[in-house]
């Protein structure tokens, strides 16, 4: 079996990927916080584990991939209010959105996908084991403006719980950072109540204006945002676990939080490896919903086709930023075609002989910290190769087959698509239309055809049906 190797944030370097039992890995990766639509952005980390997934299981391990759902969040309730529904129904239809529009790449779904909404138990026993050992504490006076109108105090004495960062001798290993630049972003909210403005939320009382909340014993609240990942990735795959991965915009504050959380509850570390991807970026800043750059999802896929988007999100390397711009996405597209249309010269069936070494060096590259690129660069290789092959008999697909289901983009080996009896017939007419010169009449047929789905282009050898669906073209 190959040696395989990434890049863990914490050493700072790549090392070999020892799995904590042998034949087996667990990969936790940081999902979207669902108040909007997502995009393109969030669509990298999904693709990157995903991709990890079946290359790892594709080298013969039993692999666990747990992407989170935050469906509890500041951001949430703001952007329920603005529109005047209930936050809950908000994350309900962003969180159903999301997974279409991630169902929509074709690379499958995590194994798990849990939401912070129903882990409260957990995240309540987690943060009383971290109150029990003394790294965590109530806050001295209820948060101002809690349960109601009588204000100051809170109705119910509803408290904020804190973590003690100074508790935890490891803090910044993860971040690297000095101690006196962590920021943990939460800007006054709360500060007036911790003993250390370092320390952060672990559960904030329920604030007059938030619509959702959960019974602790603290009063009712509701969990911080980094709580819940702890209490998830434990839940499903327990400490030590051998990847935690997610954007490389959540190294601080959040993973470091989620580190020193279970460092602090259980003794032991969260991850083994912490890898960490790129951020997608717009005219040279990342793409964010508040520097106002986004591309939805959904709609980059519309336009360019599922596999393109796939084809654009691995082609840099994934700790590496990618910039966005319609010429990439136009040049992950022609790679596309280039690879479907090679695909169809090819015959089902084992591939030569002389085409291993570059197979090989497909899979070598993603065993040296998942590098696509260079991946992608083998593939090209391999089909260049492939049609000098043989003496000029048609080789066949399956090493081309094996990587590209790695990728998650075997259907670019799929038969074309064949237009049914109706759509020819309209074709036959539209031809007699163009015959008699009847342009209006050809132009009336040309658009039915593509409310059907289907373009004609006007060739050299007559008209040629093009699926609209660029993914069955
Ligand atoms: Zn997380």
């Amino acid at each position: 079996m190959r040696e395989i190797r990434l890049h863990d944030t914490a050493a700072g370097k790549v090392a070999p990927l020892v799995a904590r039992e042998p034949g087996r890995i667990g990969i936790y990766a940081c999902g979207p916080t669902v108040y909007s639509r997502i995009h393109l952005g969030n669509a990298r980390p999904y693709v990157v584990f995903s991709l990890m997934k079946r290359f790892l299981e594709h080298e013969g391990l039993a692999v666990t991939l747990v992407i989170n759902v935050t469906d509890v969040n500041d951001k949430i309730y703001t952007a329920a209010r603005a529109a005047g529904v209930p936050s809950a129904e908000l994350a309900a239809e962003m969180t159903a959105a999301y997974v279409a529009d991630t169902d929509a790449l074709g690379v499958g779904r995590p194994d798990h996908e849990p939401l912070a909404s129903e882990t409260m138990d957990a995240i309540v026993a987690y943060i009383q084991a971290l109150i029990d050992s003394d790294h965590a504490y109530v806050a001295a006076h209820a948060s101002n403006g809690a349960n109601g109108a009588d204000g100051a105090d809170g109705a119910d004495g509803a408290r904020d719980v804190f973590f003690r960062v100074r508790s935890d001798p490891g803090y910044g290993s993860l971040s690297h950072r000095h101690i006196e630049d962590m920021d943990q972003g939460e800007g006054v909210e709360g500060s007036e109540r911790k003993e250390d403005p370092l320390d952060f939320a672990l559960w904030k009382a329920r604030k007059a204006d938030e619509d959702t909340c959960w019974p602790s014993p603290w009063g009712d609240g509701r969990p911080g945002w980094h709580i819940e990942c702890s209490a998830m990735a434990e839940g499903l795959l327990g400490t030590e676990i051998d990847i935690h991965g997610g954007g490389s915009d959540l190294v601080f504050p959040h993973h470091e939080n989620e580190a020193a959380q279970t460092r602090a509850a259980r003794g032991s570390e969260l991850a083994r490896a912490w890898v960490h991807n790129g951020m997608i970026q717009a005219t040279g800043e990342k793409m964010a919903k508040s520097v106002g750059n986004i591309a939805p999802l959904a709609d980059v896929v519309e336009r360019y086709g599922p596999s393109a988007v796939v084809m654009y999100l691995i082609s840099g390397h994934y700790r590496q930023p990618l910039s966005y711009s319609q010429k990439a996405l136009e040049q992950a597209q022609a790679n596309v075609t280039r690879i479907r249309e090679a695909g169809r010269r090819l015959s089902r069936g084992p591939s030569p002989v002389a085409l291993e070494p570059l197979r090989d060096r497909f899979f070598d590259a993603l065993a040296d910290d998942f590098n696509t690129p260079e991946a992608l660069s083998a593939i090209n290789a391999w089909i260049r190769a492939a049609a000098g092959a043989d003496n000029g008999l048609e080789a066949g697909d399956e090493h081309l087959r094996e990587m590209l289901d790695v990728l998650g983009l075997a259907q670019l080996l799929a038969a074309p698509v064949q237009a049914p009896p109706e759509v020819n017939e309209l074709v036959a007419k539209r031809e007699d239309a163009r015959g008699r010169r009847d342009f209006a009449a050809a132009d009336g047929l040309r658009a039915q055809l593509a409310q059907l789905g289907w373009d004609v282009r006007d060739g050299a050898a007559g008209p040629e049906l093009v699926a609209r669906d660029p993914d069955r073209a």
